[in-house]
């Protein structure tokens, strides 16, 4: 699992990376063309500093997200990490995340990491399928996902893993085996993003040759809803479904694809509609039922215009479907049981 923090943002737009992925535009996801610069990093703690007070109940994270942080000038990453320093040292900041490659991770690296107070190191695997790896031009293999994800977890950081589905080349079947290849690593988190055709990448010249089709939302909740299970069932978190809200694409740079703003709520409506799938089977033909559910979680469960609860009361010829949210329940967890009508 992760540790629960408040996040200080800091967005590393592509700059300086040396592969051209054919899903990536940075610049487009991370909102910002030009690079960001220490001072920008001190801006970002002091205004971070106003919102949350003096308040310290919660641990504080600077996040270093977008790009791969450890493929840019070693000069250039020190820079931004020691912009962070003082505030690690008067008790502001806690510790640092950085996102970066699997072929841009080795000790010397982590080890420089570790000394600025890195704590977590999110990985971009995308695939752990050799093929699909090569079609999208990663420029790494899955045996690089492998070995940095094993040496990360070696050197004590918390380790999350991102991958990608419907990318070219892949297929649900392919998105589930690396899954579960991604749950055998024993990351504390992972990342899932649906592939998004972005405007200006080569994936949109492949998908305007015909060359590629991305699954659409219907068939991606599906897929997702199956992953949000897997990741439950080996209590794994899963930090992020779907592009964050905060990567603005609403100036149309979303081309084609599975983007739609509330795609994880879809895709976990989906899982716990999985997990009550399971036990309604011995409900089948009751009058009446209810589904207990963590706090919080009844919009996602019912789904838009009760679609989940429709297709429930019909698979199994339930009459009457109620939801009861239960504080005592954590996320994922589910229970059915009859009641009287
Ligand atoms: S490695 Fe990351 S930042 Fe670089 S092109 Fe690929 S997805 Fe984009």
């Amino acid at each position: 699992m992760v540790a629960k923090r408040r996040i200080i943002p800091v967005f590393i737009p592509h700059l300086g990376c040396p592969h051209c992925c054919v899903f990536c535009d940075q610049n487009a996801i991370a909102g910002q063309k030009m690079p960001v610069a220490p001072e920008q990093v001190v801006k970002e703690i002091e205004h971070a500093k106003e919102i949350f007070g003096d308040s310290k109940a919660v641990k504080t994270q600077l996040a270093f997200y977008g790009g791969s942080f450890t493929a840019v000038e070693e000069e250039y990453q020190n820079s931004l990490l020691q912009a962070v320093q003082p505030y690690i040292a008067d008790g502001t900041v806690d510790d640092i995340r950085v996102s970066t490659r699997p072929d841009c991770i080795d000790k010397n690296i982590l080890e420089r990491l570790k000394k600025y107070g890195v704590s977590t190191i999110e990985l971009g695997c995308q695939s752990l399928d050799e093929n699909v790896l090569a079609v999208t031009e990663r420029g790494h293999t899955a045996k690089d996902c492998e070995d940095a994800s094993r040496l990360i977890k070696q050197y004590g950081f918390e380790l999350i893993l991102q991958m990608m589905t419907g990318l070219p080349g892949s297929s649900d079947e392919l998105d589930i085996a690396t899954a579960k290849k991604l749950i055998a690593l024993s990351p504390n988190g992972v990342r899932i993003y649906p592939t998004v055709v972005l405007a200006g990448t080569k994936l949109e010249s492949m998908w305007k040759a015909g060359q590629y089709t991305p699954p659409e939302i219907e068939n991606t909740a599906e897929l997702c809803g199956k992953l949000t299970d897997m990741f439950w069932t080996a209590n794994i978190t899963i930090v992020r479904l779907g592009l964050n809200p905060s990567d603005d694409l609403s100036g149309g740079q979303a081309v084609a694809g599975a983007y739609h703003p509330a795609l994880g709520e879809i895709c976990m409506g989906r899982a716990y509609c999985l997990r009550a799938a399971k036990q309604l089977e011995a409900l089948r033909g009751s009058e009446a039922v209810c589904l207990r559910i963590p706090k919080g979680r009844t919009s996602m469960v019912t789904g838009k215009g009760r679609a989940n609860i429709e297709r429930m009361r019909a698979m199994f010829n339930i009459k009457k479907i109620i939801l009861k949210e239960a504080e005592d329940l954590t996320e994922g967890q589910i229970f059915a049981e009859k009641v009287m009508s």
